[in-house]
């Protein structure tokens, strides 16, 4: 029998994301694999994807992104309009077998309050769920909906209640594992920290380190909703109420002098690729559990090793002194910065193309969802 499953990927992107996008790279990366392994895919997303599935539906035309910036209750508002398109969905159709559901909380509720209309559902959480103890409480009770996570790191901090309809953990995965490495880049004499622009991903640490420590850092993500340094000047002064935002104004700017550290806006595609590959290290000096770490797994796949905080998933998905550099405590980084070329890149991707493909994310996703049709019974 061929498995059917709706995968709700938000409103927040199209799928594959233009640039940014951790959701919805997760989603581009798992789908292509599910279909090859014979599954079809209905894709709950925003009706400017272009990801090939079976079937779609969307209620946003656009994706929602600049939304995220408004109060919390409104971005709220915006996931509901969503998650009610695909509540509609599931009312009116009988082929779908399993929900795949990567909405925040919002998708959650909605979803568990569906009761026995809604199919299994498999809700993959991709936050850091010590900060949202209070969230996800209102699982307690529901056997339909199962939770993953994508680390062993970020289910062992989530509330009980969530734990308790855990099915277990998948990392992420990237198609960089899979496809053919080009001619080697030239490599240049810089760090790059790549990722959203928020305090928990520390950039503000890497910034004070390279003056400190001298060495040339760039900066890639985007600030809030904001993807390029003069799409953040013209925004002016209200733009200022995200807090990703005030971060960059108050703590990161002051550092950027435009040689030893920069930013370079959201990179996409090759020149994304080639800022990674090119770099001495990926750094990623945390000041949050991090959950996943796509861009983690992206680095190892470039070949480039990572030098970083052991704090979240990164202990499980780097090996000190053969992937990469794990530090205690963000003032031993420099030390590990000068020191990341004693890392083989060719160790480094092997780690990916072994751990870290869309296969090995794929297979283990179709194991959850036997687990979550069995337990749903
Ligand atoms: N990304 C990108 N361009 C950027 C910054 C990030 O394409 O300028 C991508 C990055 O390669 C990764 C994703 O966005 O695929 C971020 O995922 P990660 O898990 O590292 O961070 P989060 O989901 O917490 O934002």
């Amino acid at each position: 029998m061929v498995l059917t499953v709706l995968m709700n990927a938000g409103p927040w992107l199209s799928v594959p994301p233009p640039g940014y996008g951790g959701i919805e790279n997760v989603v581009a990366t798992l789908v292509p694999e599910l279909r090859r392994l014979g599954v079809r895919v209905v894709l709950a997303s925003v009706a400017s994807s272009t990801l090939p599935v079976d079937d779609r539906l969307s209620v946003f035309a656009d994706g929602q992104f600049a939304a995220l910036q408004r109060p919390y209750n409104q971005v709220c508002g915006v996931a509901q309009a969503h998650l009610n398109g695909v509540v509609r969905a599931l009312r009116e159709r009988d082929d779908i077998d399993l929900v795949h559901d990567h909405v925040e909380a919002v998708g959650l509720a909605t979803l568990t309050a569906m009761g026995r209309d809604a199919p299994p559902v498999l809700h993959t959480l991709h936050w850091d769920l010590g900060k949202h103890p209070d969230l996800y409480g209102y699982v307690d009770g529901a056997n339909r909906v199962r939770v993953n996570g994508v680390s062993a790191a970020q289910l062992a901090r989530a509330p009980q209640a969530l734990r308790a309809h855990s099915v277990g953990h998948v990392h992420l995965a990237t198609p960089l594992a899979t496809t053919e490495r080009k001619s080697p880049v030239e490599p240049g004499d810089h760090v790059v920290i790549l990722g959203r622009i928020t305090p928990g991903k520390g950039q503000h640490v890497g910034a004070q380190l390279a003056h400190r420590a001298g060495f040339r850092l760039v900066l890639a993500g985007p600030v809030g909703p904001y993807h390029r340094p003069t799409e953040l000047s013209a925004a002016g002064d209200a733009a200022r109420h995200n807090p990703d935002v005030r971060y960059w104004y108050e703590q990161v700017a002051p550092l950027v002098d435009g040689v030893r550290v920069r930013w370079v806006g959201t990179v996409a595609g090759r020149d994304r690729d080639e800022l990674v590959a090119s770099a001495r290290a990926s750094l990623f000096p945390l000041c949050w559990e991090e959950p996943g770490g796509t861009a983690v797994v992206e680095s190892l796949a470039l070949g480039t090793p990572v030098v970083a905080t052991a704090r979240g998933c990164l202990p499980e998905l780097i090996e000190h002194g053969r992937t990469g550099l794990l530090a205690g405590a963000a003032d031993e980084l420099p030390e590990l910065v000068h020191t990341a070329n004693r890392i083989e890149g060719n160790e480094c991707r092997q780690e990916a193309v072994r751990r870290f493909t869309p296969r090995v994310m794929a297979e283990r996703y179709l194991e959850l969802y036997d687990d979550v049709r069995r337990l749903a019974g």
